[in-house]
């Protein structure tokens, strides 16, 4: 984290978020957990506004794969909400908040990767990378309070909820933004 570049547009993750990240991993242990980041790109950076968890298709422990039925459905839910899939998540149980050689080899698109590394101290496990010159390098990310649209309404799925302190709040299974940051 310490060494990650910051020379790029900023990207904002909720503390909220990725607390929920990391406790999506740990229950997931030790297979690994898996699933997309909801959040928006503009000139400003990029900034999340929900975690949604997917299944892990995966028969080995030490790896993941998303189901992509369950991915389209998970994109709709992002336009939805006018927003968009930024980044795909997973986790590594015993591992650090690295790309493993194989995560070094995975094409996404536009989609950044993002791990979160339960071997990793605490503040330091959710590490986010972005594709740059064909290579995947880690980014700093600040864990500021994003400022959705008000009105704007997230669906929820697998109880995939951020809390009120970042504006969303659970209810009857969409998430709804009642104030801008
Ligand atoms: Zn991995």
């Amino acid at each position: 984290m310490a060494s990650a570049s910051t020379s790029a547009a900023p990207i904002r993750l909720p503390e909220a978020v990725a607390l929920e990240l990391e406790q999506w991993a740990a229950s997931a242990a030790p297979a690994e957990a898996c699933g997309v980041l909801v959040g928006r790109r503009t000139e400003a950076g990029t900034e999340v506004l929900a975690a949604l968890r997917g299944r892990n298709l995966a028969r080995a422990s030490d790896r993941f794969e998303l189901d992509p039925g369950e991915l389209v459905g998970m994109d709709a839910i992002a336009s939805e909400a006018g927003a968009e899939l930024v980044a795909i998540w997973h986790s590594h149980p015993a591992g650090p908040a690295q790309l493993s050689a194989r995560d070094l080899g995975v094409e996404l698109g536009t989609w950044d990767q993002v791990v979160v590394g339960l071997a990793e101290s605490e503040g330091e496990r959710v590490a986010w990378f972005q594709l740059e010159s064909g290579g995947w390098i880690e980014r700093a990310w600040r864990s500021q309070v994003a400022r959705p649209r008000v009105g704007s309404r997230l669906p929820i799925r697998d109880g995939a909820a951020t809390n009120s302190r970042t504006g969303f709040m659970r209810r009857g299974g969409t998430v709804d933004v009642l104030e801008a940051g």
